[in-house]
């Protein structure tokens, strides 16, 4: 049932002895690294009076510029020679970053991912499809080691080449798939154009993550391919995936605090906030040598959930990712997160599993246009019943955003494919 079955159960009080033993030694790993050594100086900080886990509040933040500013190797605290790895972030909202890692951090990576498999009740009989980018990316090479580890067979087949992809599931009976929600959801409607019945495959549980997702997508992926999928959340600046991890009861995602300690401040101001209230979620990695990183700010918005798990584990969880910060579109002077468009979108059983959302700017107004695909089977081409479904769903929108955006439904696959990251979002605007 459990990977590490003490840590997983420690109780809160050991765990937060265990945290700050292991901040104090990050804090003097840091300190040797030209970036911490000058943030250090500059805001007049002593290590040695950081005797709390409160404490941590005293140190300075730190965000993805900073990772930027100091490229290549700003933030290494450990001899060149030692390091094993480097891995770089996907990119998406600039410059992309570069993370280090000595044979040490990759043993507990892979210790970290074997421990969120075995929660959702992987084991060594598993067959493990990992369908995440191998390279650069940590998506891909970040889930290997730790199934590897676990004992399950690992079919490295990485993203895209869809049909290859099916081939495999068949021919080696493959039982987890580890995938982007997007992917997913192209690769359940490739399943169903080659005439197979994604319920007679072997398929057992699909882990979803690298961009956010809405509930009413999982559930969608689960019902039309018959598995459990389990949210799996990380970013490369924290290692890569395995930094939470939905176990069985699928109700928000364990973040292993031995590794990470955990706050949630408020985007605007950076007031810590208390356990439960929604924020932006930054993290300090404390079990790592080669790029200790203090305070990091992901711009992922969530909240934590510090009500005990009936799976036993003492490890707090976090709430499915509300989106970035940097992804809120303001529309009308209206806050609008893809991922609740999503969620209306992927409600309605009539709308496939692709669409896009174009933002325009005319006559000084924001237009939204959303453009869906029709689920296959109900795809007729009536202009009447299409026109039903649109309305329906320009009044589901409404209700939600506020907005009365222009809708296009499309016949199935007329949208690009996505077999990574997707990118739904295309503001205009500013253009
Ligand atoms: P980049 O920041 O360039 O996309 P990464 O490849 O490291 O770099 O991606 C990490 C980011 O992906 C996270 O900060 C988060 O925004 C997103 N992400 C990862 N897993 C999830 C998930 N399960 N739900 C929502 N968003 C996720
Ligand atoms: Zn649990």
């Amino acid at each position: 049932m459990y990977w590490n079955n003490n840590v997983e159960t420690i109780s809160r009080k050991d765990l937060e002895t265990l945290q700050l033993t292991k901040l104090k030694k990050t804090l003097q790993a840091a300190s040797v690294t030209p970036f911490y050594k000058k943030v250090f100086t500059e805001n007049n900080i002593n290590i040695d009076a950081i005797k709390t886990l409160e404490h941590i509040k005293d140190l300075p933040f730190t965000t993805k510029n900073d990772l930027r500013l100091s490229y290549p190797d700003g933030m290494v605290a450990v001899p060149k020679k030692m390091v094993v790895r480097m891995h770089a972030s996907s990119g998406t909202t600039g410059k992309s970053t570069v993370i280090f890692y000595t044979a040490k951090d990759i043993s507990d990576w892979a210790d970290l991912v074997a421990r969120c498999m075995v929660a959702t009740g992987a084991t060594q009989d598993d067959v493990f499809q990992n369908m995440m980018g191998y390279g650069l990316f940590t998506g891909g090479l970040g889930l290997h080691y730790g199934a590897e580890m676990l004992g399950c067979m690992v079919i490295p087949s990485s993203s895209g080449n869809t049909l290859r992809q099916i081939q495999l599931i068949q021919d080696f009976e493959t039982t987890i798939i580890h995938i982007t929600p997007s992917y997913c959801l192209h690769m359940v409607e490739a399943i169903r154009a080659e005439g197979i019945d994604p319920y007679e495959l072997t398929l057992k549980k699909a882990y979803l993550g690298a961009e956010p997702y809405s509930e009413a997508t999982r559930k969608k992926i689960e019902e039309q391919c018959g598995i459990d999928a389990y949210n799996s959340y990380g970013l490369s600046e924290m290692n890569g995936p395995g930094v939470a991890f939905e176990c069985t009861y699928k109700n928000g995602m364990h973040i292993w605090e031995d590794y990470y300690i955990v706050e949630i401040i408020n985007p605007e101001t950076g007031e810590v906030l208390q356990p439960g209230e929604e924020g932006e979620l930054v993290l300090t990695h404390i079990n790592r040598e080669a790029m200790p990183i203090l305070r990091y700010r992901t711009r992922d918005l969530t909240r934590i959930i510090p009500e005990p798990c009936q799976c036993g584990r003492t490890h707090y969880r976090i709430d499915r990712i509300k989106g970035r910060t940097d992804d809120m579109l303001i529309v009308s002077g209206v806050n609008v997160f893809p991922s609740q468009i999503e969620t209306v979108l992927m409600k309605f059983p009539e709308i496939g599993n692709n669409y896009q959302i174009i933002l325009d700017r005319e006559n000084n107004l924001d237009r939204m246009h959303i453009k869906v695909e029709l689920y296959s089977k109900l795809f007729h081409g009536d202009i009447k019943e299409i026109d039903h479904i649109k309305s329906k769903l320009k009044e589901a929108l409404k209700a939600l955003i506020t907005i009365n955006p222009r809708i296009d439904l499309l016949e199935p696959g007329s949208l690009p494919p996505s077999e990574g990251k997707a990118k739904r979002v295309f503001d205009n605007r500013m253009l």
